[in-house]
């Protein structure tokens, strides 16, 4: 690397008392600086076009004493999550055939039934529930988002619209209810008080119960480059041992844990109560905790090293976007996701580049990503305007997008991602 990539770091001025949100350590170190983003979820709508947006600092740390990787928190979760928000999780395929899979799988591994009770924190619009509901099988949904959780009752799911943590739990359990399954799906990640998430979790889980937790792997967003699932909303990043770190405080013991292929590799972790005899830690948990020992995940080096690689990366896109244009390409967008905005944000690339985004939510048709204010359009925008290349910003769903997407090889237009580098598909 040449001293281009040197990088300005002064990083007590840019944190001022933040102290790690586990094990609230002032041993911070930068991850990656990604510089002012806006909300992801904050798709600006033309009547609010003309006015200002607000931007916070998105910089990633990691702890140098428990190693978890966690963006401050300078935007309240209330502020994000209560009311309003637009992602609803039934606009994916293959997520909802996943959410089905995952029902079937785990209603017979602990044997599930009428006389169960399953638990989902965050339960978005019922997208995994209506599984139990159709088995006949007691369930509850967590969901802070009024709109959300308004959707999920409408399809017959039962929805508490609050959020999750100590105070909700001791509710719950004061009602009767103490799950057999505890499910909580790419939401823990998006939690900023972890310590008093996690202690909810130790009140509510019945005394033989099973927790699932899902998320993304940090393995992967280190070695895949996936920095744009980095943003505001997203507070903490896990390893398995960062993970395992947190729930053992609590009384937890990891027992569990299985690779899986959403959000571009992520694990299922499987907890249950430290008191539990009935379960022994399996020999995939002390595999992959060997594994990401060996790999140098309790090393600050790997850590550290890791803003040149995504410096590197707006080169390249920017490079390969400049060419396009050059040549007199047009460029649209497919999927308006979060990472979006960071990606587009962090790169700075507007409608100077892309003309349009489309997406299958029609809550985002009409609006335009937070702060690079590129417009959002319905997916049959991209046969009006047959644009010469299209850039799959969901690319954890590449797959699925390159083949909803065979109609436009008609009129030669050229598919890419971005990530983990630019390349056609
Ligand atoms: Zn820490």
């Amino acid at each position: 690397m040449n001293n281009t990539l040197a990088i300005r770091d002064d990083l007590a001025v840019k944190l001022g008392d933040y102290a790690c949100r586990f094990c609230h350590s002032q041993d911070l170190h930068t991850f990656v600086d990604l510089g002012m983003s806006p909300l992801c979820e904050s798709f600006v709508t033309a009547e609010d076009y003309a006015q200002g947006e607000s931007f916070y600092p998105l910089h990633a740390l990691v702890c140098g004493s428990c190693f978890l990787v966690q963006v401050p928190e300078i935007v309240s979760g209330t502020e994000i999550y209560g009311g309003e928000y637009a992602y609803f999780s039934s606009f994916s395929d293959s997520w909802l055939r996943h959410a089905a899979d995952y029902a079937r799988m785990i209603t017979e591994r602990l044997q599930l039934g009428r006389e169960s009770l399953v638990i989902e924190l965050a339960s978005n619009d019922g997208y995994l529930l209506k599984n139990f509901v159709a088995a006949g099988i007691p369930c509850l949904g967590i969901e802070p988002a009024d709109n959300i959780a308004a959707v999920a009752m409408e399809k017959g799911v039962p929805t508490r619209n609050v959020f999750f943590g100590t105070e909700t739990a001791r509710q719950l359990v004061a009602d009767g209810m103490r799950p057999h399954l505890l499910v909580a799906n790419n939401v823990i990640g998006h939690v900023p008080d972890i310590n008093d998430f996690v202690a909810g979790y130790k009140i509510l889980l019945h005394a033989e119960g099973v927790a699932t937790v899902e998320i993304p792997h940090l393995l992967h967003l280190v070695q895949g480059n996936q920095f744009d699932t980095i943003y505001q909303e997203h507070y903490c990043y896990y390893s398995l041992l960062a993970l395992q770190k947190i729930f053992a405080y609590h009384g937890l013991t990891l027992f569990d844990v299985e690779k899986i292929p959403t959000h571009g590799g992520s694990l299922r972790y499987y907890f249950c109560h430290a008191e539990n005899q009935q379960r022994t830690v399996r020999d995939a948990v002390h595999e992959l905790a060997r594994q990401e020992r060996d790999a140098g995940y309790e090393d600050l080096e790997i850590y550290r090293s890791y803003k040149k690689k995504v410096i590197e990366t707006k080169y390249q896109l920017l490079e390969f976007l400049v060419a396009a244009k050059r040549q007199g390409k047009t460029i649209a967008g497919y999927g308006a996701p979060g990472k979006a905005s960071t990606l587009l944000n962090y790169c700075g690339v507007r409608e100077d580049f892309i003309d349009y985004v489309v997406d299958r939510n029609p809550y985002k048709h009409g609006r335009f990503l937070p702060g690079v204010r590129i417009p959002i359009h319905a997916p049959e925008k991209l046969a009006e305007t047959k644009p010469d290349l299209i850039m799959i910003l969901p690319w954890n769903l590449k797959d699925e997008i390159v083949s909803q997407l065979e109609y436009t090889r008609a009129w030669g237009a050229q598919l890419f991602v971005p990530i983990p580098e630019v390349s056609l598909c």
